[in-house]
């Protein structure tokens, strides 16, 4: 085993969106999102989000919402938080996702998530063959203050998800379990939105 602890290069990579299709997820809690609408009204800049995690609720005809993400579709296609001279300037309160990198949550299927390594981050694409095929251990060792913040960023999701679970129990919600991309683009186009909170 290699002695890697992970230290952030600065690079500023995964503040950015990514070139060519694919669309970065750098995703919010609907209270995270409350809190950086004040600051960004405050340093009077643009800040938007749009969904990401979502369940569509058929017996209420709602889309249920569990995170948003950061629209980067600026100029700059960056945070809107990042600056180039001093990098994020909302370190204190950051989202738990930004807490966590470069560790992030793989999503296996609708419910269910696990913390893994983001290979987007340079530190990551810099060590990669140390850092391919490593345990859940060494993980914790060479990341150890973003493990434990992915680690509350897991349970928030499982609470949440939980939330849901027990909505359904009590049949106060239906979410599909096999659902089409048609069907789902339908709902969304269709359904209003309602948060979902813990
Ligand atoms: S909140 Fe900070 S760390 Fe997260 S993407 Fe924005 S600038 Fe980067
Ligand atoms: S891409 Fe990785 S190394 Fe670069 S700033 Fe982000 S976390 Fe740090």
């Amino acid at each position: 085993m290699n002695n890697l602890k992970y230290k952030c290069l600065k690079c500023g990579v995964c503040c950015f969106e990514i070139p060519g299709d694919y669309q970065k997820r750098i995703p919010l809690y609907p209270e995270e999102v409350e809190k950086l609408i004040v600051i960004a009204k405050e340093r009077n800049i643009r800040f938007q989000v749009i969904e990401d995690l979502v369940f569509p609720d058929i017996l209420n005809k709602k889309i249920i919402v569990i995170t948003y993400k950061i629209k980067l579709d600026n100029e700059n296609k960056c945070c809107p938080f990042y600056s180039e001279e001093k990098g994020c300037t909302i370190q204190e309160i950051k989202p738990m996702a930004c807490k966590a990198y470069p560790l992030s949550l793989k999503q296996e299927d609708a419910f269910h998530f696990q913390i893994s390594i983001d290979p987007l981050c340079n530190y990551v694409l810099k060590y990669y063959d140390e850092l391919t095929n490593i345990n859940l251990d060494q993980i914790k060792a060479i990341f150890d203050e973003e493990y434990k913040n992915a680690e509350l960023h897991l349970k928030k999701n499982k609470k949440l998800i939980l939330k849901i679970k027990q909505l359904e129990h009590l049949n106060k919600i239906k979410i599909l379990r096999e659902i089409t991309i048609d069907q789902f683009n339908d709902y969304l186009k269709k359904w209003d939105r309602v948060e979902i909170k813990v």
